[in-house]
Order: C-alpha cells, then sequence, then structure tokens
C-alpha cells in the first residue's frame, strides 16, 4: 500500500549513493545526474569538504532556537552579506519561507514607511514561487493554483518581459516587484536587458521594492554568485535556498539596510531557522566555490555546454531554441518532451523539463569536460530517435 501522498510524479529510479556528479541506485547502476536534485547539489553529491565540516558540526551543536546566536549563522549572515549587495538576513528552511518572509517584509514596508496603503506585490506570467498558500498566490501559473482558492489578496500578474503591461499594472497600491531572472520552472525564460533597465526605473521612480527570487539562479548556478549580478541591478530584497546548503535544507531572505525597521521582534520567526547543521553547510558551500573559484568555473563550463548543444542540435527539427545563462539551460523543443527525457534516463543521463515543451539542463558546477561531452551525446542520440 501507497503510504507517501502521491504529490509527485516519481520517476521509476531508487537512489543509494551520490558522488560527484553520480547518482547509484539499488541495482548498481551508475547515472549522470545533470538534475542536481533541482539546483541543490551544486557542488556535486557528497562533497568531500562538505562533509568534513558538517561532520564535525554533529558532534558540536545541532539546535538552539533563534533565541540564542550561533556561529555558524553569525558567519553565513556575514559571507553572504558580504558577497551580495544587501546587509541582513533572515534564515529559514526553504524557498517558499524565503518568498513568504520577502513578501511579508515588502508589505510591512510598504504600510508603514510609505504616505498610501501599499500592500501589492506584481510577480509575472510563468513564474515559481513556492507551494505555501501566499507564495502560491504569489506564482503566475494557474494549474497550481487549482483546487485552493481562495488565495491571500495582492498580487498583480504580468505577463515577463513586457514593459507596457508592467507600467499599466503599476499603481498606487503597488509596494513591491518580484522576480526570477531566469524563470527556472517556468521553462528557463531569460529575462530581457530592456525590461530589467524598465523595471530599475519604474521601482526608482514610485519607490517599489525590487524583489529578486534567486532560489534557483543563485550560488553559482548561472556564472555568478546570484544571477542579478549579470543585469547591472541592485534589489532590495533577494531569496536564495535551493544550492545554499548543497542538500540540507535552508532558506535565506536578504534585504538591504532600510528595510532593517520592518522586521523587528515578533514579527517574524522559525524554529528551525538557520540551523547550526545547515548553516555549516552553507559555510563550506560559499568557502568552497571561493577558494576553487567555482564561479568562473560554472561560466566557462556553461558556455562549453551551451556552444556544443548548440552545435550539436541546432538544426534538430524537433529543437526550437536553446537558451539560459552558466549551468542552467534550457532546450526548448516543437512538441512534448517526456518522451525524449524518458530515453534519456534510459541511457543513463538523468535531466528534468522545465513546462511541457523545455528539458532543462543544471549539472554541477564542477561538471567536467567529458561529463558534457557525454550528456550532449545522450542528448543528440535521444533527440534523434525522436519522431517529430
Ligand atoms: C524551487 C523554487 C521555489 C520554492 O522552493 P522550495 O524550497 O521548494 O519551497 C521558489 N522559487 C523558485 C524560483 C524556485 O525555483
Amino acid at each position: 500500500m501507497e503510504t507517501i501522498f502521491d504529490t509527485y510524479q516519481r520517476y521509476p529510479f531508487h537512489f543509494e549513493k551520490g558522488e560527484g556528479s553520480w547518482l547509484y541506485d539499488d541495482k548498481g547502476e551508475k547515472y549522470l545526474d545533470f538534475t542536481s536534485g533541482l539546483a541543490v547539489t551544486n557542488l556535486g553529491h557528497r562533497h568531500p569538504v562538505i562533509v568534513e565540516k558538517v561532520k564535525n558540526q554533529l558532534d558540536q551543536l545541532w539546535h538552539t532556537s533563534n533565541l540564542f546566536s550561533t556561529s555558524p549563522q553569525q558567519e553565513l549572515a556575514q559571507k553572504l552579506t558580504e558577497q551580495s549587495s544587501m546587509d541582513r538576513v533572515f534564515f529559514c528552511n526553504s524557498g517558499a519561507e524565503a518568498n513568504e518572509a520577502a513578501i511579508k517584509i515588502a508589505r510591512k514596508y510598504g504600510q508603514h514607511t510609505t504616505r498610501s496603503h501599499r500592500y501589492e506585490i506584481i510577480t509575472f506570467e510563468q513564474s515559481f514561487h513556492g507551494r505555501t498558500i501566499a507564495t502560491l498566490a504569489a506564482t503566475g501559473q494557474d494549474k497550481v493554483k487549482t483546487g485552493f482558492r481562495p488565495l491571500p489578496q495582492g498580487f498583480r500578474y504580468c505577463p515577463y518581459n513586457d514593459i507596457v503591461a508592467l507600467d499599466e499594472a503599476i499603481n498606487e497600491h503597488t509596494c513591491a516587484i518580484m522576480l526570477e531572472m531566469i524563470q527556472g520552472e517556468g521553462g528557463v525564460n531569460v529575462a530581457e536587458s530592456s525590461f530589467i533597465q524598465h523595471i530599475k526605473k519604474r521601482c526608482e521612480e514610485h519607490q517599489i521594492l525590487l524583489i529578486i527570487d534567486e532560489i534557483q539562479t543563485g550560488i553559482g548556478r548561472t556564472g555568478t554568485l546570484f544571477a542579478y549580478e549579470h543585469w547591472n541591478l541592485q534589489p532590495d530584497i533577494i531569496t536564495t535556498a535551493k544550492g545554499l546548503a548543497n542538500g540540507l535544507p535552508i532558506g535565506a531572505m536578504l534585504a538591504t539596510e532600510k528595510l532593517a525597521e520592518s522586521f523587528s521582534p515578533g514579527s517574524h520567526g522559525s524554529t528551525f531557522g538557520g540551523n547550526p547543521i545547515a548553516c555549516t553547510a552553507a559555510n563550506a558551500v560559499l568557502d568552497v566555490i571561493e577558494q576553487q573559484q567555482l564561479i568562473t568555473q560554472a561560466a566557462i563550463q556553461g558556455d562549453k555546454l551551451l556552444a556544443k548543444l548548440t552545435s550539436a542540435l541546432q538544426h534538430h527539427d524537433f529543437v526550437k531554441t536553446i537558451r539560459g545563462k552558466g549551468l542552467l539551460i534550457g532546450i526548448e523543443c516543437k512538441g512534448k518532451v517526456h518522451d525524449v527525457i524518458q530515453s534519456m534516463h534510459d541511457q543513463k543521463l538523468l535531466v528534468i523539463p522545465a513546462g511541457p515543451n523545455v528539458i532543462r539542463l543544471l549539472p554541477n558546477l564542477l561538471v567536467t569536460d567529458k561529463q558534457i561531452d557525454t550528456a550532449v551525446q545522450t542528448i543528440q542520440e535521444a533527440l534523434n530517435i525522436q519522431n517529430v
């Protein structure tokens, strides 16, 4: 009898061990992992430095609650603020929680700091911001909302990369604009520069907060620590989670100093948030990224992967476009990708879709040239047997 809710359509694998770019199943078969557990194990499975640091922390301290401060949490806040344009950190345990914190702080700021009653947040079609009731409301995809209405009010949705629609949506109640620089779940859609510059201008003119959801794009994934760095942007709030602790649950909402007063004692909280074990893993992740220059590495390997995919597939009948940044790449096809993904899995390459027509590639930041070649060859072969 099934004992776990059927909330995921699971693939028929049962993995027992991971190492670097590889996953091993219960039959001893080895798979090349180009999913990284949904942009989470950005440094590969069981990275030795992280394993060692976490083992040591397990022998030191597990949990205190946020009524007390701990060194791993303080150290992580220090690192995150030093390495971004942000000044303050709120720790939680997942992406959705980080976005919840962003929504709450934006509303608080909007109501206390500006003259008018500002509470509305503009988000975008095809966005994904989480599965809690509020982040579901923020998400611009109808399919995830079905059956859960009524949802919280105060969100307005615009088509992505549409300047005119954005201008129409802004009004005296707008407190924030929230977006992903590259929509991960929504199809690996990259924000256009002109669109971002326009958002930047409108936010300044109307004192609107800019929230960037970096939950999938952050922690080196796109060839910068956070994706917004590609666009010459200064957000007010960013959210991060997935890759931050390489597989241990953590989330963080970062904001600039002007928002500091909006989160005061009692305004928000999380029992597990900033847990010493998860923070230790995150500190190790950021140390390894810096010491091994993995951001540059991700940019270089991402360029190679994109170039190789483009030369192998650009004239393929079934392929429409190949796009992305760094190691977040989408291959948009002219039809459903379910079957091609199936045949890649049969050939022991793990990839996932982003919407019905896009194959999404998320290798870890340490992916080798040889692994890139293997993946490109498998993808090409799988597409060749696909009937258009
Ligand atoms: C995965 C994701 C979330 C939700 O994160 P969870 O940890 O699953 O709650 C939010 N926003 C983006 C962009 C994501 O990719």
